[in-house]
């Protein structure tokens, strides 16, 4: 027998002794009594054993029920109406509260294997970065004496070094351990930084940049490093998967109550059926080409890093052709920064 049979046998044994404990008194006790004896023990057993004994012991309870405390006794008949509806009703309450029970057990379960996922990616890649930073300055030295394979290890390790900072990130996000400090910063300050770290990937690329004229001292309240890191991530992409020879533009503005960075490229933007999921964890289309940089984590750490400062991410299709991809953050009116 395996362990399932003995623990339905133990609580069969818990149902008969609570039976034979209500038995002698069964003229003084009224219906909400028993039921309550036996719903004590069908809650145990969805408890401690699961949906499929505690459902079992629902049944087998409603029958003790019936055949031993109401009239007449010794039978499964039933005299009164009312009867019928406690004994319905006690079935029915047993088998809500199993579910419950089930429901409770498989959300923390589920929660236990995320966290367990979760903290074994965030270790993999702490032990990955190690090796990779050295792999990184070896080929850095080999490279300085004009070995043109140590340049290509060097390009290599930096996108393997990028990629485990996102598994790393994704992880933390997801257990809400990534630090935020949000401050009151400005648009071009932040345009500025991402410019100056696009530059390397972006030789040879067009970046218009322009920021609102009208209103040229933008402030918001963000973290300055994820929001970096966010408009960085949306350029590259911009520069992934545009034509070469099109440009890219990077744009600030006022937009009611937010400050909106937009890039904007003359791509072939996102087919309608993928435009939210571009923004899941790990999503990739169809058509990306094997060869395509990125694991498809990008857009959903960008996504997640807006969120937690209280802004947001979309996608918008450009007129004309192209992506439109908008990052708001929370403007502030008078900045403390700028009083003169
Ligand atoms: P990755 O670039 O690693 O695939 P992302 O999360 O950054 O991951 O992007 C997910 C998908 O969204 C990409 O595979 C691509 O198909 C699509 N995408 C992102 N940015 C653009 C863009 N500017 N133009 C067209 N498609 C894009």
């Amino acid at each position: 027998m395996n362990r399932a049979w003995w623990r339905l046998a133990g609580w069969v044994l818990a149902l008969a002794a609570m039976t034979a404990l209500m038995l002698p008194f069964r003229e003084r006790l009224n219906d909400a009594h028993v039921a309550i004896g036996f719903l004590l023990v069908v809650l145990g057993a969805g408890a401690q054993s699961g949906r499929r004994v505690g459902l079992t012991m629902a049944v087998l309870a409603f029958l003790a029920f019936d055949w031993f405390f109401v009239q007449p006794y010794d039978t499964l008949a039933v005299d009164k109406p009312l009867d019928w509806v406690v004994l319905a009703a006690f079935l029915v309450m047993s088998v809500i509260v199993t579910q419950l029970f089930e429901h409770a057990r498989r959300e923390t379960a589920s929660a236990q294997r995320a966290k367990q996922r979760e903290a074994i990616v965030a270790s993999v890649s702490h032990d990955l970065r190690t090796p990779l930073t050295t792999i990184k300055a070896l080929a850095h030295d080999l490279a300085a004496d004009g070995d043109e394979r140590a340049e290509l290890i060097e390009v290599e390790a930096d996108r393997l070094t990028a990629l485990v900072g996102d598994l790393l990130d994704f992880s933390s996000i997801n257990s809400g351990a990534l630090p935020m400090s949000i401050e009151t910063n400005e648009a071009e300050d932040l345009v500025g930084a991402a410019l100056q770290q696009v530059m390397g990937s972006a030789t040879g690329r067009e970046i218009r940049v322009s920021l609102d004229p009208a209103n040229p001292l933008l402030f918001a309240r963000f973290d300055f490093t994820h929001t970096l890191r966010v408009v960085v991530n949306l350029i590259e992409n911009a520069l992934k998967y545009s034509d070469p020879r099109s440009a890219i533009e990077l744009m600030a503005h006022r937009d009611g109550p937010w400050l909106a960075f937009v890039v904007a490229d003359r791509g072939p933007g996102v087919p309608a059926a993928e435009r939210e999921r571009i923004f899941e964890p790990f999503y990739r289309p169809d058509g990306v080409p094997a060869d395509t940089t990125g694991i498809g984590l990008g857009l959903s750490i960008a996504r997640a890093l807006a969120e937690l400062q209280g802004g947001s991410l979309v996608y918008e299709a450009r007129q004309g052709g192209g992506s439109v991809f908008t990052l708001r953050v929370p403007a502030v009116n008078v900045p403390e920064t700028a009083e003169v």
